[in-house]
């Protein structure tokens, strides 16, 4: 298997380690924090752990050197939304860590993918792609795979079916802007529009709105309670790190380049993509009706604002 590099040994980086741990995405993990006893006390506990898991490797510094020759380069480093902030608000700080940062990884993995968590995720995914000079395809963000899962456990749970059923994106910014692909959602091949079952109820306008609502205040909720958000966004990684890994071609809705998509064009955001171990395969042509193209593409002009506002 290939070695994994985290930059960024936080909450969110942390947990993505001990999910790839747990799958055995990977039997080799690196942690690269600037932050010596935080990198080094993550790396002794995520050790202690290693016999009850599958065979794997982790080691963690606050030297760059410990990145050399990752397949995958794993970016989460930076500034983290507190109460009220959005994740735009995080641009400028976190560009300001990726200019630093980016030349200094592709000196020890120039061939990695390089899979962004940090947040604003799309515009630091843009930012990545042209401080790297990496082809498009192996510049990746987390993007809307963390808001889609939480968008299919709330249908989910209010139609009382596995979450393993449902089939539903939120495309466009990971933020204030992304939209909820309403029209092409489905359970077991049913389109949302059409579902009415006898104990499994259906969706009103309202539980529609109120389920996107509760989608796009989901990390404000628990940022509320407990300052950051890292199990969810932990298994998410993890199961992009495995669709690259083992080359599964899966279909994610990540954050990459867009160009001549429904009109957008250089500009970083999710649709469904076919991820594997080349980065990002396809983009795919998801039908979208009228409303939610005309959101994608506000999604596209919010995002490039922010990408200008810091200088790119
Ligand atoms: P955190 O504060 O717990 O951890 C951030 C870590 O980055 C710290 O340990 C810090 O020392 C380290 N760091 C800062 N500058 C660095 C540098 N130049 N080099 C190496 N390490 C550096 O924050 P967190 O909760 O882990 O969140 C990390 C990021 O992930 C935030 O931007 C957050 O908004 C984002 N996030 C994204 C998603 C998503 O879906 N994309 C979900 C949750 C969080």
């Amino acid at each position: 298997m290939s070695k994994i590099a985290i930059i960024g040994a936080g909450s969110v980086g942390a947990t993505i380690a001990y999910a790839c741990l747990l799958r055995g995405v990977s039997n080799h993990v690196a942690l690269f924090d600037i932050n010596r006893s935080k990198v080094e006390s993550e790396v002794l506990d995520l050790n202690h752990g290693l016999q009850f898991v599958p065979p794997a490797t982790v080691e963690g510094s606050d030297d760059v050197e410990v990145c050399r020759d990752a397949s995958i380069v794993v970016i989460t480093a930076g500034a983290k939304q507190k109460q009220g902030q959005t994740r735009m608000d995080l641009a400028g700080a976190n560009a300001k860590i990726l200019r630093e940062l980016v030349p200094k990884l592709m000196g020890v993995a120039p061939n990695a993918i390089y899979l962004l968590v940090t947040n604003p995720v799309d515009v630091m995914t843009y930012i990545t792609l042209k401080l790297s000079g990496l082809g498009a395809k192996r510049v990746i963000g987390s993007g809307t795979v963390l808001d889609s899962s939480r968008f299919r456990f709330l249908i989910a749970r209010r139609l009382k079916v596995a979450v393993q059923n449902v089939h539903a994106y939120i495309a466009g910014e990971h933020g204030e802007s992304e939209i909820p692909l309403w029209s092409s959602a489905s359970v077991a091949n049913i389109p949302l529009h059409q579902w009415a079952v006898a104990g499994h109820g259906k969706l009103s306008v309202m539980d529609r709105s109120e389920i996107f609502q509760n989608v796009k205040d989901a990390a404000q909720q628990i940022i509320a309670g407990k300052g950051a958000t890292n199990y969810a966004i932990g298994l998410a990684t993890a199961k992009i790190l495995e669709a690259l890994l083992n080359d599964e071609n899966r279909v994610l809705p990540v954050s990459s380049l867009l160009m001549n998509y429904q009109g957008i064009s250089d500009v970083c955001l999710s649709v469904p993509c076919i991820v594997n171990s080349g980065g990002i395969d396809s983009v795919l042509p998801i039908p979208m009706n009228e409303a939610e193209m005309a959101g994608l593409r506000n999604s596209a002009e919010q995002i490039r604002a922010a990408i200008a506002a810091v200088g790119f």
